[in-house]
């Protein structure tokens, strides 16, 4: 190999990493020297204006989604700097392509699989470098910083897509929809010998093949051959508690929000892996080459394996929706009953702190102790919901539709007014976060009970079905109690909101002429003011739970959810218009 092709953080002895702009020049002399392996291309553009590169590497020139998937090769999509301060994954992509376009190494990964490498996913935050962004990890000389420009992080913005970033990712995904999503950090947390820990989503909704498939490859093939590079590799190791690593370790748990959480709705296979930010910069990004590597050699080793296993997955999820007491889990716990797992730690220490008050934990790197731990590992659903055959959001609310489109959702718009017997959940007693979390403020509690009403659908209004493959996205962006909805996201506050209410003197006239009509509602008011001090001491509440329980009242929806369900007879009647 030719020593201009030295990657800036080879150059710099891993000392460094290269900027967005010479991350650029690099790949683009690179893709003009090697053009029919390598290509470069955006798909978006970030808020400061900078273009959101991707690079596609295919043997045969497959250059384009449609070309990839024609190919029956397996799309791999490696994602780097989506907290731009770990960013292993960009200087081990740039060594990685340089070998396979250039150096003449490495070409056989692309027999069978076409690599599409995201090298900065958040180059705004990417550009906002500094010695002091990560005061946890050691190295690269400077990095750049967890979040975009607009203060978002782009690891919990999977569901809502408020960031432009994250908006231009799904378009991106959508188009390609790889088979393999890896997306690669660096943790924050413990010391101990592995210079590599992972996440599988082995506990979410994911399709049991594509999970056979995750289990099969990486826990099997891919992890050992890793290690046999001269590597250590674990699962992640959230810690029971950071003061004693003996407690053992969860499970953190993912979810909707979060990159591989959200691939997994989206029946894909996806690794989170976390190198250890502890380690010297050039053992990371080692890391992180080898893994990828042994990641593309079983790919090539069992062509079509997981094409077929996400083919079937998404028939299926489409196939499901024809059942009419599907289940959905949405939400998860971690499990009490935990198996034991081999940590291979370092010695440490704790003494009492006079700084926190609490016990100070430090670890001895010189000396290597293995510990048999306990794994609280399996996550068991906590929240489940029974899926309608669609979902129907009113044209009044294109936000939520938009959404929808964002991410690549199929849905049917109404051309003209339709009466329709749906389901509505009626919410009540919401309770919203003090803080803001992500530029939003979420609703934290509320209760939920589904209805069924007639109602008129206006015009322009959608019917979402839920036969394809991305209906497990749809329930959790609309199914009012999955984790991240947006109705959690705050898209539908405005529907908790009362806007009319009674004077006090014509209460007064309507809750006398209620009393007079119905005994059991006198007994009801009565035993509230028994059992209900604050209620007893406040007139206006007193007087609101007579007008709350009028026709008066009913009219104005407090807490009816704008999104309906239909079942498939609604579903059959809305496509033959009647
Ligand atoms: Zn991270």
């Amino acid at each position: 190999m030719q020593n201009d092709w030295i990657t800036p953080a080879e150059q710099s002895r891993f000392h460094t990493t290269p900027s967005y702009g010479e991350t650029r020049a690099y790949l683009e002399r690179l893709a003009a020297a090697a053009p029919r392996t390598i290509h470069l291309t955006r798909f978006g553009v970030s808020p400061e204006g900078r273009d959101l590169i991707l690079v596609v590497a295919a043997k045969d020139g497959e250059f384009t989604p449609e070309a990839a998937r024609a190919s029956g090769k397996e799309i791999v999509l490696v994602q780097s700097g989506i907290h731009a301060g770990e960013i292993e994954g960009k200087d081990a992509g740039l060594m990685l392509l340089r070998d396979i376009g250039v150096g003449g190494k490495h070409a056989d990964l692309l027999d069978h699989a076409i690599l599409v490498y995201l090298p900065i996913f958040n180059v705004d935050g990417h550009e906002n470098s500094n010695a002091y962004n990560r005061i946890n990890q050691n190295g690269p000389d400077k990095m750049g910083f967890r979040v975009t420009a607009q203060n978002l992080n782009l690891n919990r913005d999977y569901t809502k897509a408020d960031a432009p970033e994250m908006r231009a990712w799904l378009a991106m995904f959508t188009a390609w929809m790889p088979d393999l999503f890896m997306d690669i950090h660096t943790t924050d947390g413990a010391d101990y010998q592995y210079d590599l820990t992972w996440y599988l989503e082995d506990w979410g909704p994911l399709h049991p093949a594509v999970k056979a498939w995750q289990n099969e490859a990486f826990k099997k093939s891919i992890f050992p051959a890793f290690d046999a590079m001269g590597h250590m590799q674990s699962p992640y190791l959230d810690l029971v508690d950071h003061r004693d690593i003996t407690k053992g370790v969860g499970n953190f748990g993912s979810g909707p929000r979060f990159s591989t959480g959200y691939v997994a709705l989206r029946n894909r296979a996806a690794l989170l892996v976390e190198t250890h930010m502890l380690k010297p910069y050039e053992v990371r990004v080692r890391a992180t080459f080898d893994l990828i590597v042994a990641t593309l050699r079983y790919i090539n080793a069992h062509p079509g394996t997981l094409r077929k296993a996400v083919t079937q997955a998404d028939a299926d999820t489409v196939t499901r929706a024809k059942s009419s007491d599907a289940e959905l889990p949405l939400a998860f716990k971690t499990t009490e009953t935990p198996i034991p797992l081999t940590l291979k730690g370092y010695a440490f220490s704790q003494t009492a702190s006079d700084i926190s008050g609490d016990t100070w934990v430090t670890y001895d790197p010189k000396t290597p102790k293995t510990y048999e731990v306990p794994f609280f590992r399996d996550l068991l659903p906590v929240e489940s919901v029974q899926l309608p055959a669609a979902y129907v959001v009113p044209a009044a609310w294109p936000q939520i539709i938009e959404k929808l489109e964002q991410h690549g959702v199929r849905f049917e718009r109404l051309a003209h007014s339709q009466a329709m017997h749906v389901e509505r959940y009626r919410l009540a007693n919401p309770v919203w976060a003090d803080k803001p979390f992500e530029g939003r403020h979420l609703v934290t509690e509320f209760s939920a009970t589904l209805e069924t009403v007639s109602v008129d659908i206006p015009a322009g209004s959608i019917v979402v079905p839920m036969d394809q493959p991305a209906a497990n996205v749809v329930a959790n962006l609309l199914e009012p109690r999955a984790p991240d909805s947006l109705l959690r996201w705050g898209f539908l506050d405005a529907s908790f909101e009362q806007k009319e209410f009674a004077d006090a003197r014509v209460s007064e006239k309507l809750a006398r002429e209620m009393l007079a009509k119905d005994p059991a509602l006198k007994a009801a008011f009565d035993a509230k003011i028994a059992a209900d001090p604050a209620f007893a001491k406040d007139p206006a509440a007193r007087l609101a739970f007579f007008y709350e329980r009028s026709h008066w009242f009913e009219t104005q929806r407090v807490g009816a959810y704008p999104v309906l369900r239909l079942d498939a007879a609604g579903l059959a009647a809305v496509r033959t218009g009647r």
